[in-house]
């Protein structure tokens, strides 16, 4: 249960960027607390800060939330919106005297931050007065050049009679950019970041990396691609790479991760059944009793993985969009959406009904292209073939039912 900010006699405000937050960040302010017997940690993600331009930085709101996440279990941590809510640059003095208003003018508190913040803090507004009502801890994670860093704390301590504390945190050996990096070069980031974290980057394709292709590239993949299906197939693949484009360049989508996905969508459509089910075995692949039952279907699965595995692309848009570009499913990202609809409309695909008119929806509204070509996918399924179609289908036309208008 957290405490009353008027029972706490000693804060620590955790001051940063988290862009993202992370685990080291974590252990970092329970090392403070236990260290220093803190009753409560207040994690402050920075606003404006004075020394920085926010154009590469992710929104204070996205900042402010994943901290959210990430502290929400533990009762002595919190998180203040009063950076990020701010006019203007934000300095550091204000902060605490903020703060103070709130926790009463005789709480003690101690201002976590990197080391690197500790070597320029002559520098921050009004520093004479932060460094007099309030303590510091300068964390360090290993291999930081700590002599000079106690130097300057201990002449800091002789000028301005403060107390500033160091403390090595081995677990600080993570660091936001090494993160961000390892997003960027498609590497796991589990363990390093909360899971809650995690699933708020994925879902906000935050720091998220763009592929790009070198013509050489490009060729090596439709020579490869098209030595697995007949030249009729083929024809098909490129009419969806053309048509993917067309819808991609409306929306701003990559183009290269377009050109991907649409190429690699049907790749496993003709193969062998029997190739299927061990590709299904090699990789794992899980498929639903409908899939089971209609093994044609588990064509988008298996040209995922053989992506995944044979070419090392892991990017989660781009493989669902092949993984669900027969069916789909709930929560289509605007890619699985734009594949999913070029498979349905392009040039080479027989003229159906409702083709033309799906075509140019796409090209304003996929969401409701969407609900348009689900409905002719089901007609053509139940009516005209007489068959059996994927549940999905049914909660996917209810939901894109609101966009018909
Ligand atoms: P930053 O860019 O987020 O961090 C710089 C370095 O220090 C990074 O290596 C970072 O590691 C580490 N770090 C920062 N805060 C940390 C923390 N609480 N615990 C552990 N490591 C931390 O942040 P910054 O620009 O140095 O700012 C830190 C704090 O000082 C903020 O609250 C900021 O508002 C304040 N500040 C105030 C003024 C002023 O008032 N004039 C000027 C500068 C800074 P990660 O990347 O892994 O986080």
């Amino acid at each position: 249960m957290s405490i009353e900010e008027s029972q706490i006699t000693k804060l620590a405000i955790m001051g940063g960027t988290f862009d993202p937050i992370h685990i080291g960040h974590l252990v970092t302010a329970e090392e403070v607390r236990h260290e220093f017997n803190i009753d409560e940690v207040l994690f402050v993600p920075t606003g404006h800060p004075p020394h920085k331009s926010n154009i590469n930085m992710t929104t204070s709101e996205h900042r402010y939330l994943m901290t959210v996440l990430a502290t929400a279990a533990n009762a002595n941590f919190k998180v203040s919106r009063l950076e990020i809510e701010r006019e203007g640059v934000t300095y550091t003095i204000d902060t605490i005297k903020e703060i103070k208003k709130v926790y009463g003018r005789d709480v003690r508190l101690y201002f976590i931050t990197g080391a690197d913040a500790i070597h320029k803090i002559l520098t921050w507004k009004e520093s004479e007065e932060l460094l007099q009502i309030c303590d510091f801890v300068a964390v360090t994670r290993p291999g930081h050049n700590t002599e000079e860093l106690l130097h300057q704390i201990e002449e800091l301590k002789r000028t301005y009679q403060t107390s500033i504390h160091f403390l090595e945190v081995p677990a600080l050996a993570i660091s936001s950019s090494n993160i961000r990096d390892r997003i960027h070069n498609m590497k796991p980031i589990k363990y390093l970041v909360p899971q809650e974290v995690e699933n708020y980057i994925k879902k906000y394709n935050l720091y998220e990396y763009k592929i790009y292709l070198t013509t050489e590239e490009r060729e090596r993949m439709c020579s490869y691609v098209a030595s697995k299906m007949s030249p009729k197939r083929y024809a098909h693949t490129r009419g969806v790479i053309e048509m993917a484009i067309e819808f991609a360049n409306v929306y701003k989508i990559n183009c290269d991760e377009v050109f991907i996905a649409a190429l690699f969508h049907d790749i496993a459509k003709e193969l062998p059944l029997a190739e299927k089910e061990n590709l299904c075995r090699q990789y794992k692949i899980e498929l639903d009793d409908f899939e089971k039952r209609h093994l044609d279907l588990a064509h988008g699965k298996i040209g995922a993985a053989m992506l995944e595995n044979e070419w090392k692309i892991t990017k989660p848009s781009i493989l669902d969009s092949i993984r669900y570009h027969t069916v789909g499913r709930e929560e289509m990202c605007d890619l699985e959406k734009v594949i999913y609809l070029a498979d349905m409309t392009e040039e080479g695909r027989s003229p159906y009904k409702g083709k033309e008119q799906i075509k140019s929806l796409a090209l304003y509204d996929l969401n409701r292209a969407m609900y348009k070509a689900l409905y002719s996918s089901y007609n053509y399924v139940t009516h005209l073939l007489g068959e059996e179609i994927h549940p999905i289908t049914f909660k996917l036309l209810e939901h894109y039912k609101q966009y018909d208008l």
